[in-house]
């Protein structure tokens, strides 16, 4: 399917340091939306239905699933989410760009519907400091940390599968490659001829 907006695809393990990238990203680049997914996990800390995610009961969750609703979901860490097509398409069509932040099975999924959406793993710069920023984030219990840490490797040996790897060492320095790869993206023939289909135009390009 061909689409003006392009569509972004950020995976990682818990802990590695995503959200809070893509967040800065956003914050930067107002091209750049967000897809609110849904999840049958309960909110944690200060999170907020409709923000953070969209939480829903797992009869909801089902039920939406039978309706062809997601454009791929996945049961992570013991909860189920999923991306809505609707959200998606929507934008893209618009000539938006998308960013997801979802678990590697749903990158792939996203690669098999969307063959142009770039998908980017984030990783961690060592064990050790997964480990320490899952405890000060203080958000879960040791045994959910513990089982966390125990997917990780599992999603770590995924990164083959991705277009792009950024080690979050320094925070600055993976943000600026996050927005390097988004720029280059938006540089792409494909995507400039659309973009500038006027200046393609008057150089008779078109
Ligand atoms: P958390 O519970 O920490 O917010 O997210 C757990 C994992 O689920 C993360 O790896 C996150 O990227 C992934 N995730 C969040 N939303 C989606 C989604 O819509 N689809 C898929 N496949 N994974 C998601």
């Amino acid at each position: 399917m061909d689409y003006p907006g392009n569509l972004f695809v950020v995976s990682a393990p818990s802990g590695a340091g995503k959200s809070s990238l893509v967040n800065a990203l956003m914050e930067l680049d107002a091209l750049v939306r967000p897809s609110i997914s849904h999840t049958t996990r309960v909110p944690r800390g200060q999170e907020m239905d409709g923000r953070e995610y969209h939480f829903t009961t797992v009869e909801t969750f089902d039920a939406m699933v039978a309706a062809d609703a997601f454009v791929e979901w996945a049961n992570v860490h013991g909860n189920r989410y999923g991306t809505s097509r609707q959200a998606i398409e929507e934008r893209v069509a618009q000539g938006g760009d998308v960013i997801l932040e979802i678990d590697y099975q749903g990158a792939e999924q996203i690669k098999r519907a969307f063959a142009n959406a770039v998908l980017v793993f984030v990783l961690p710069p060592s064990w050790e400091e997964l480990r320490a920023r899952l405890l000060r984030r203080g958000e879960d219990s040791a045994d959910i940390i513990d089982k966390r840490l125990a997917n990780a490797a599992q999603e770590m040996d995924q990164v083959e599968k991705f277009d792009f790897v950024i080690i979050n060492e320094v925070f600055e320095r993976a943000l600026f490659d996050l927005k390097t790869i988004v720029h280059a993206q938006r540089l792409k023939v494909a995507a400039q001829r659309r973009a500038r289909a006027d200046t393609f135009k008057s150089l008779r390009l078109a």
